[in-house]
This record gives C-alpha cells, sequence and structure tokens, in this order.
C-alpha cells in the first residue's frame, strides 16, 4: 500500500513576536496561510521494520535527522505500534531553510498518510499534539488553510478562507538561519509590533483590503536580506497589494489582485532571481494526489 500526499508551503501573512519565554522560545503572534507551492511525499509500507527515506534534494539528510524520518518515528511511538516498514520519498520543490516549512510540511504529510495507512481516525487534537513533538510549524502545516497560530506556534485557531490574491515568491539564494534569527531579536532594542487586532478584524469581516494593508513580519527589523529592497520595488511597480517577508526569510511574497498581474511580476523578478514561483491559497496543508 502506498500514498502520495501533496505537501503545501505556509505563509506568514503576520509574523509578530510578543516576548521571550523563560525556557528561550519565543511568544508568537502569526497568521499562517498554506499555498499550493508543494512536496511530493510517497510513503509506502514495506517488509521488515526499516525505515528508509529517499530525496530528490542530494542536500537534505535522508536519516533520522529528516523532519518526515522524525514523524514517522513519532506516529508509531505515539500509537505504541511496534516500528514498521516504511519507504519514504520526497521530491522537493519547496526551497529549504527559505521561511516557508518545507521540512515541517513533509513531516506533517508523512504524519497524514500514517494515519490513513494504519486507518488512525484524523482527529484534530491527535494530529495537533503529536505535531507539536515534531516541530512548532508541524501542527499548523498538518491543518493548514488560513489559521492564527499562538504561544510557540502550536497553539492553533481556525480562521474563515479569505482569497486575498495570487502570490508571487522568490527566495534569494541567501539561506537563513531560524536559531539566528531569534537571537538577532534577542538582542533587539525597541520593536516595532504590527496592527494584530486589525488584521484578525480584517479577516472576520472579509476585508481583503484590509488584510493586505496589514501584512507584516517583524522579523524585517532585525534580519537583512539585501535582495529584500529590490524584489519589493519590482512587486510594487507591477501593483502588488502587500509585499513582506515569510518566516525568518529569505523569501519575499507580494499579492497581487489578478493572476496576470501576479505573472507580469514573476517574469520581471525571473530576470534577476532564479527561484521564483506563483502559487494560489491552499484550503489544506496536506492533500492526498
Ligand atoms: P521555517 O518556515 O519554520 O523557518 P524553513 O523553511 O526555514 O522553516 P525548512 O525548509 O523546513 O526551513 O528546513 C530547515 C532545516 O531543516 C534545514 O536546514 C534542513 O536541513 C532541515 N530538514 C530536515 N528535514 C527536512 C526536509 N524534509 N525538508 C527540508 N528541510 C529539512
Amino acid at each position: 500500500m502506498k500514498l502520495t500526499m501533496k505537501a503545501n508551503a505556509k505563509l506568514n501573512l503576520m509574523l509578530d513576536i510578543l516576548s521571550t519565554l523563560p525556557n528561550g522560545y519565543h511568544e508568537l503572534f502569526m497568521v499562517m496561510q498554506s499555498v499550493d507551492l508543494a512536496d511530493e511525499v510517497t510513503v509506502a509500507l514495506t517488509d521488515g521494520d526499516k525505515i528508509t527515506l529517499t530525496c530528490s534534494d542530494p542536500h537534505l539528510p535522508t536519516d533520522e535527522r529528516n523532519l518526515a524520518y522524525k514523524a514517522a518515528v513519532a506516529f508509531f511511538e505515539h500509537f505504541d505500534l511496534p516500528q514498521q516498514g516504511l519507504s519514504i520519498h520526497i521530491e522537493k520543490h519547496i526551497p529549504q531553510a527559505a521561511g516557508l516549512a518545507g521540512g515541517s510540511a513533509d513531516a506533517a504529510a508523512v504524519l497524514r498518510a500514517l494515519f490513513v495507512l494504519f486507518q488512525k481516525t484524523p482527529d484534530v487534537r491527535t494530529i495537533a499534539a503529536l505535531g507539536a513533538k515534531i516541530g512548532s510549524d508541524v501542527p499548523f502545516c498538518a491543518l493548514g488553510g488560513l489559521m492564527l497560530a499562538q504561544h510557540t506556534g502550536t497553539l492553533l485557531s481556525f480562521l474563515p478562507a479569505l482569497p486575498i490574491g495570487t502570490f508571487v515568491l522568490v527566495t534569494p539564494e541567501h539561506p537563513v538561519s531560524t536559531a539566528a534569527a531569534y537571537a538577532a531579536f534577542d538582542t533587539a532594542g525597541r520593536v516595532r509590533h504590527p496592527d494584530r487586532r486589525g488584521m484578525l478584524e480584517s479577516i472576520l469581516n472579509g476585508d481583503a483590503d484590509g488584510v493586505c494593508a496589514r501584512v507584516n513580519n517583524v522579523f524585517e527589523q532585525f534580519i537583512d536580506v539585501p535582495e529584500r529592497v529590490q524584489i519589493k520595488a519590482v512587486m510594487r511597480a507591477h501593483g502588488a497589494k502587500a509585499s513582506c517577508m515569510s518566516g525568518s526569510g529569505p523569501t519575499v511574497f507580494g499579492v497581487f489582485e489578478t493572476d496576470e498581474a501576479a505573472q507580469a511580476a514573476a517574469e520581471a523578478l525571473k530576470r534577476e532571481f532564479q527561484n521564483v514561483f506563483v502559487c494560489r491559497a491552499a484550503e489544506q496543508g496536506i492533500e492526498i494526489i
């Protein structure tokens, strides 16, 4: 038996850091949106008890360091099952260490596949609790759509879907370590916080323009991605309703009213950058293909 899943990337329409918790983690307020830029993750049951993992990207680990591998181990532990033979293959399309939660999406896809293959009820609470053991973005990736993520990112609230347009993503060749990004926050002085309440009210009122006006990521105040200025300028010149960094970067996304405007912006950006993607909001984090 085997299943292939689409593992959707995420964008942060808002990312605010409220405080540093006593355990060193950060208290977050994030409005997250799944988008249909996706990895394809195939999970097959095999004989024996070994987990083997292959990946189209030779730079990624294929052992227990891979989040998809960790997800399989966590699943068997959670349900107190003896480890079973699995082969996992990941076709990577989401750039890694890009602020798009690609690794978390792969882990979420493995979890979702195992719930189906082992006929476990896909209860939202169980999925969220299990995902949180693997990584703080995994619960969101396993559920997805438009959500508010609070505390360390694992405390989730469903938000009503709000089509705000077509997204263009640019990932400069400028990897950013998430740990270094938080360290930069910890040593920064004053932080300008975004309009969190206005963002939630705009979403609840179905006000796409209000949402676009409030798109914001506090990491832009601490993380220097030199290409960001140029990317945003090109996006603005093509009519972007908003442009912002996702996660701890370096990916910058723009929101466009129409597919045509998004395609025109993407063509212009492709003259300067290699990793440019056009995508749309997805209603779920993981889909069975
Ligand atoms: P975030 O949005 O949470 O900042 P990210 O997009 O920065 O996430 P990922 O692409 O998820 O980061 O990967 C970050 C690190 O996780 C990489 O350094 C990579 O080696 C490791 N990793 C482990 N498993 C995977 C995987 N399946 N895909 C991508 N990266 C993985």
